[in-house]
């Protein structure tokens, strides 16, 4: 097989590098123009209170629709994003298109009370999060306590200053909640120190939530800490009616999930949810 080499006599294709190694860097560059062919788009998905189906608010979920590969699935590109640096670029496009969508259904005659926006660890090791968070604040005029960051455990966890943002994130008004809550390498210790909210249980104690003793169990626990540390909690991944009744049975109110509504584009969340 012939080598491609270089006028440094590199070689641009080693023997190491596998049909996947070769993919990647095409998403790889896909992915950097992105953004300026508009192929990235955010679905929202509903958050609702079980017991009165109210919609409390929705998490932004981005998409990456690529003309020839199809629909890619974040759990493709953003680890990529994150190998590669883009996720700053991305992680600012989306948040301000999620805030500013807020304002839109806000004209619209749509109150969506909160907007959850997901960020990665690599956000936060670039240290200037906050700086943009309340620049995007100010030039959308979204108040600040409609905005809720979510984070895993190893991102606060694993990240060195992650507990400076969080707290310089909190001192601007902004919500905090704890995403797959329960799956992640963490110390119940930070959640005292830290201003967060909310917990999000984890779609995989959801999911067998009534067959699975231990998947109960933990489920259980999580909502009485909660309780008991006054935060709210939501449950992720509630696909069934039995789920959603088994939930509000043991003290959860909140929940997201296919039952309720698939991740959606901003239009049809506004035909569903607005009320004349
Ligand atoms: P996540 O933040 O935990 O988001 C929830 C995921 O579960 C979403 O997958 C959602 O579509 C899916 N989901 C919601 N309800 C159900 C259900 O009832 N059943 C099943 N089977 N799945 C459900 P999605 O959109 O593919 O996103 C996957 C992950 O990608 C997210 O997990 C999040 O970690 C990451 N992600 C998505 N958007 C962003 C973003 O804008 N920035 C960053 N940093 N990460 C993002
Ligand atoms: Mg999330
Ligand atoms: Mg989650
Ligand atoms: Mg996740």
């Amino acid at each position: 097989q012939a080598k491609a080499r270089g006028r440094n006599g590199y070689s641009f294709y080693t023997p190491s590098m596998t049909g996947e190694g070769v993919e990647r860097l095409r998403l790889e560059t896909f992915l950097r123009r992105s953004i300026e062919k508009d192929e990235i788009f955010l679905n929202y998905q509903p958050q609702v209170e079980i017991d009165t189906g109210r919609l409390i608010g929705v998490e932004a979920l981005v998409r990456w629709n690529h003309p020839e590969l199809g629909l890619i699935p974040p759990i493709r590109f953003i680890p990529l994003a994150e190998d590669t640096g883009f996720i700053n670029q991305l992680g600012k496009w989306v948040l301000e298109e999620a805030c500013r969508q807020m304002v839109r259904w806000q004209q619209a005659g749509l109150h969506v009370p909160k907007m959850a926006v997901n960020l990665s660890a690599k956000q936060f090791e670039r240290g200037s999060i906050v700086n943009m968070v309340a620049d995007i604040l100010r030039e959308t005029g979204l108040e600040p306590d409609r905005l809720q960051l979510e984070v895993t455990e190893s991102v606060i966890m694993n990240t060195g200053d992650a507990m400076v943002f969080i707290n310089d994130l909190h001192s601007i008004g902004v919500g905090l909640a704890i995403d797959d809550f329960g799956t992640g390498y963490s110390s119940l210790a930070y959640l005292k120190q830290l201003p967060v909210q909310t917990l999000k249980i984890d779609r995989s104690f959801i999911k067998d939530i009534s067959t699975d003793v231990n998947d109960e169990a933990i489920a259980i626990a999580i909502i009485q800490l909660g309780k008991s540390m006054n935060l709210s909690v939501i449950a992720e991944g509630v696909e069934t009616e039995e789920q959603a009744a088994f939930l509000l049975r043991h003290g959860c109110r909140l929940a997201q999930g296919y039952f309720y509504s698939k991740p959606v584009a901003a239009q049809d969340l506004l035909t569903r949810w607005h009320q004349p």
